[in-house]
């Protein structure tokens, strides 16, 4: 598949040169993408640039402009959606819900309040604090939902009044620059820039004179790369990076009613999701029987190509492939045993059993790290403050879940966990255009989603004005 461009200052460019995508259904090259070059980089930063001074000024106008995206992108959504299913794998009525879920956050921001808050109106003068557009923002998305992610950067940033260059990740730059073409005739040109290449172009745009912000999801080893080129010229950043997800089910918990929904927690977009369950902690009078419900359904789940009709598709690429792979034999090789699965699928392609991995604990990588993929550990825990403490030793911060029909027992555990969302007898559902969703620790800085994160495309600015009858020395005297 050839014939995808970037988009630059509204323009289709080819890059430099191409690089190949593969499918990870069959592990072959199925596409080339543009290879952008610092040049192109330059251009579409200055396009940016040069945008913005028009941009930031009609409130009314981007919003009308995120409402024709959404309307474009609803055109366009089942060339998007296979694309999304050729390139990262995922099923396709799960890639369709993707797009869904991208036109929903772009109409949702389209209708959001940018707060301006009058602190002082009365004789003695007006005060009032405004937040306004921060001017270029590189944003840099990773290749678990290439969409949403990005759509997730480009409706706050865009509606705050800022410009943006975006870059989707190596694996998965199709759909992302199919979707630059789609809206190319929306936002006037400069508006939205997308170019797409390999890691160093991102090391390019995070060192880059013109943009005043980084917006960037991805994982925390390279998140602080990003935080650490930011400090050189004090660009701000909204980091969201990795986790390591506890799933805590208490004693009470209804398993017969709740194994689904603690299995699809684990499950969904084959474990590649920053906020599914990476390890659950089940009462040890509950182990056994959780086991088995879990280790049921995975053997259970229909795995293939997206293009069939299945639960879980291929891995999304080589690397996380064999990570995933890696992480099972070190856990297998430490004594865990596989419930369910614990090896890949023999044919092409990066196909792995979904696997339920019992006799493991904390100290084992597969517990401690982000494994990202389908295989989840579930852990026997006696004492709850002590599986709290458990919970929360871990750089990470991303969600957690607690599984209970007591009420004041989740949200007591809820208040001691350390991280960004907790959901009870559900695990990520707090993902909503309007709740704020970002990580404690090294989970990220920032926040995406609802007005605070718009917020975090705008920067504060007071305005005050004396009263018209009174002289500036009056009104210093006033203030001193
Ligand atoms: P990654 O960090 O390898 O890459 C992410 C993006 O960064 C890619 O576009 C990549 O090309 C670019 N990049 C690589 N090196 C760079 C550098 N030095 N400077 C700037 N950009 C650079 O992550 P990934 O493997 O694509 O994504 C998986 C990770 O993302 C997981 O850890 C997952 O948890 C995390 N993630 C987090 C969230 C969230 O909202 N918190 C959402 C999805 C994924």
């Amino acid at each position: 598949m050839t014939g995808f461009t970037m988009t630059i200052n509204g323009a289709a460019t080819t890059g430099d040169g191409t690089f190949d995508v593969i499918d990870p259904a069959t592990g072959e090259v199925f596409a080339q993408a543009p290879d952008s070059g610092r040049g192109h980089l330059d251009a579409a930063m200055n396009a940016a640039a040069e945008a913005y001074r028009h941009w930031k000024l009609d409130e009314e106008v981007r919003r009308r402009a995120l409402l024709d995206a959404a309307d474009a992108l609803d055109s366009g959504a089942e060339r998007l959606a296979r694309l999304l299913t050729s390139e990262q794998g995922r099923p396709l009525p799960e890639a369709r819900a993707e797009i869904g879920w991208a036109t929903m956050w772009l109409r949702y921001y389209a209708d959001l309040e940018i707060p301006r808050e009058i602190v002082q109106d009365d004789q003695n003068g007006f005060a009032e604090v405004a937040r306004r557009p921060m001017g270029v923002v590189a944003a840099i998305a990773p290749w678990n939902l290439p969409i949403i992610l990005a759509i997730w950067k480009i409706a706050p940033a865009l509606l705050a009044g800022n410009t943006m260059v975006l870059k989707p990740s190596p694996f998965t730059p199709l759909a992302t620059l199919a979707m630059g073409e789609m809206v190319r005739g929306v936002f006037p040109p400069g508006v939205l820039n997308i170019v797409s290449g390999q890691d160093p172009l991102g090391a390019w745009m995070t060192a880059h004179p013109t943009p005043r912000k980084i917006t960037f999801t991805g994982s925390v080893a390279t998140g602080m790369k990003v935080a650490a080129a930011a400090a050189k010229d004090l660009k701000r950043v909204t980091l969201e990076l990795g986790g390591n997800d506890p799933a805590i089910v208490l004693e009470d918990a209804d398993l017969a009613r709740i194994a689904d929904d603690v299995f699809t927690g684990a499950f969904m977009n084959n474990g590649q999701n920053c906020m599914v369950i990476k390890r659950v902690y089940v009462h040890e009078r509950r182990h056994a029987d959780l086991v088995e419900a879990l280790a049921e359904r995975a053997k259970a789940a229909r795995v293939g190509s997206g293009f069939d009709d299945v639960q879980l598709g291929p891995i999304a690429n080589r690397p996380q492939f064999d990570r995933v792979s890696e992480l099972v034999t070190d856990a297998i090789a430490h004594g865990a045993v596989a419930a369910a699965g614990g090896r890949a699928l023999e044919r092409p392609g990066y196909f792995f059993e979904p696997t339920i991995l019992t006799g493991v604990s904390d100290g084992i990588r597969i517990v401690d790290e982000e494994q990202f993929g389908p295989a989840l550990p579930v852990i026997a825990y006696r004492d709850l403050d002590d599986v709290v403490d458990r919970a929360n030793d871990t750089p990470y911060g991303l969600t957690a879940s607690v599984w209970t029909d007591d009420d004041a027992r989740a949200a007591d555990v809820a208040s001691r966990l350390e991280c960004g969302q907790v959901t009870v007898n559900a695990h990520g559902n707090g993902l909503r255009p309007d709740l704020p969703f970002g990580g404690h620790k090294q989970s990220g800085i920032g926040v995406t989603n609802g007005p605070w994160g718009l917020h975090r495309y705008t920067e504060l600015q007071a305005l005050t004005r004396p009263a018209r009858t009174t002289s500036a020395l009056d009104n210093e005297r006033q203030t001193v």
